[in-house]
């Protein structure tokens, strides 16, 4: 599916598709490791740390998980309004300064038939490191990806008209028209919540009947007079026209055309569970199943979140769960005393400065020895969001080789234009005001060999 696909990419062009050692040694022990970098990772890391424990989160292919693609959450306490950036940007600050550990990785193996659990991870600014990392515990925070449909017109209106989630994007509809496609429970109440704001929805589904266990809640539902169904009609395509989305459509009658302002996706998602397979009881969906408050069969795991949540699929749900399972964790080393294990090594943090304009960035290339290494970015790029951590880790690493800065589009866009860069994320490397240096996609990666260079100072 393209989720997938997309956040294969962003990994790929950070990996540069190199093959993997096939050896590596095992290394730090930690008495919790969390396997995730969003919402239900970040809140078990602060509570653990907050326990006195240091646990180490192995963040994966998306930092800050599948919050960041929402504009706008309304329904986070404390805040009357976020956007998932910014909440993930929080709970990340949070958990580093309670003392949590990142490793910017991909988790590939897991072992958790025996303790200590080993959990094979691939680093995302070098992928031909391949680490063992040994857990007394483990919370599993790796998320869900709505499935798509996978036709025409479906990708490029993705996060702008069509949706996977109407208690997180319905707002926007109140008063228009909308249509919600799946024929579940879910289906139901992605139909449910929009009815009670958008003036008309239409419930497009493959089949003759919907498949619920609460026929009930069905009938209530669809006796709603703003909601229609339209039965064994399937969504071929869609089209953006203007702020109007057209949805092709094939019904027994032959293809038709329905116009709306938004779609909403309810068929379903696929909780990332494929490295668990075999290995803990998954339900046949693949969600994680748990026993008694978040633990899994396995003992001494436990999962949170998306990952095995497949009813309410929320932050707020996810840091509930996550918090929970933190707590029993904790109580299980709390009760055996397991030693802390020592920190892992830690880079001290290089300074990044935000270009303000191009003036600023010619002073600092001819003032400096050094080369000087600009990355281009945007709040609102997914994959920029994903390789700023990669960006930081260099930074860090490089410190005494070059100087770092970065320049946002809508703070700089001077230097963008001076560059004349159109695709992000973007870095170059100016070396006495030479180019010496440019990648974006899978020639990012290039970067730590540019700058290992005997002749890079
Ligand atoms: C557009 C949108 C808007 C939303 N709006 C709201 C809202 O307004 N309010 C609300 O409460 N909820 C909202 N949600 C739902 C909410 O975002 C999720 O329920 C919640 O973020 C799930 O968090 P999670 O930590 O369980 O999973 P995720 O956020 O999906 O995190 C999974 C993590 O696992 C990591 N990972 C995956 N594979 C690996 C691997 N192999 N190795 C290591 N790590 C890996 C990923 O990098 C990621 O960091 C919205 C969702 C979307 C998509």
């Amino acid at each position: 599916m393209r989720f997938k696909k997309f956040i294969f990419l962003s990994c790929a062009f950070l990996f540069g598709f190199r093959p993997l050692p096939s050896a590596a040694p095992v290394e730090e022990e930690y008495p919790v490791v969390i396997l995730g970098g969003g919402v239900a990772a970040l809140t078990a890391a602060v509570q653990v740390s907050q326990a006195g424990f240091q646990p180490l989160l192995i963040t994966g292919p998306s930092p800050g998980g599948i919050i960041v693609q929402s504009h706008s959450i309304h329904n986070w306490p404390g805040e009357i309004e976020i956007s998932g950036t910014e909440l993930a940007d929080k709970l990340q600050k949070q958990a580093k300064s309670c003392g949590a550990l990142f490793l910017s990785g991909q988790v590939i193996d897991v072992d958790i038939s025996k303790q200590p659990f080993v959990f094979t991870v691939q680093n995302s600014s070098d992928p031909s490191k391949i680490q063992k990392i040994r857990a007394r515990t483990c919370i599993i925070a790796l998320g869900a990806l709505p499935k798509l449909l996978q036709v025409p017109g479906e990708e490029e209106n993705l996060f702008t008209n069509i949706f996977t989630c109407a208690p997180c994007d319905g707002l926007r509809y109140k008063d228009k028209t909308v249509a919600v496609i799946g024929g579940g429970d879910s289906a139901l109440t992605e139909a449910h919540y929009l009815s009670n704001l958008a003036q008309k929805v239409y419930l497009i589904i493959r089949k003759d009947q919907f498949k619920t266990i609460q026929p009930k809640y069905r009938d209530s539902i669809l006796s709603r007079p703003n909601i229609e169904v339209l039965y064994n009609t399937s969504v071929e395509a869609f089209q953006k026209n203007n702020q109007d989305l057209s949805l092709n459509l094939a019904t027994p009658q032959g293809p038709k055309q329905l116009t709306v302002q938004g779609a909403f996706l309810a068929i379903g998602s696929l909780p990332n569970t494929a490295l668990f397979k075999g290995k803990l009881d998954l339900d046949k969906e693949g969600y994680i199943v748990l026993k008694n408050q978040q633990e899994t069969s396995v003992p001494r795991v436990f999962a949170a979140g998306d990952v095995s949540d497949k009813i309410f699929k929320q932050a707020m749900t996810a840091a509930g769960d996550a918090t929970k399972a933190a707590l029993q964790a904790q109580k299980y080393f709390e009760a055996k005393n397991l030693a802390q294990a020592a920190p892992a090594e830690t880079l001290k943090p290089a300074e990044i400065k935000e270009l303000a304009s191009l003036d600023n960035l010619d002073t600092i290339v001819s003032s400096s020895k050094k080369p000087v290494v600009v990355y281009f970015y945007s709040k609102s790029c997914s994959p920029c969001r994903s390789f700023s951590y990669t960006y930081e880790l260099w930074a860090s690493q490089f410190r005494d080789k070059a100087i770092f800065v970065k320049a946002n589009d809508k703070i700089a866009p001077d230097v963008f234009y001076a560059y004349k860069i159109n695709s992000i994320p973007t870095v170059l490397v100016l070396d006495k005001g030479k180019l010496i240096f440019q990648g974006r996609g899978s020639e990012l990666a290039k970067l730590p060999s540019v700058l290992e260079k005997p002749d890079t100072k």
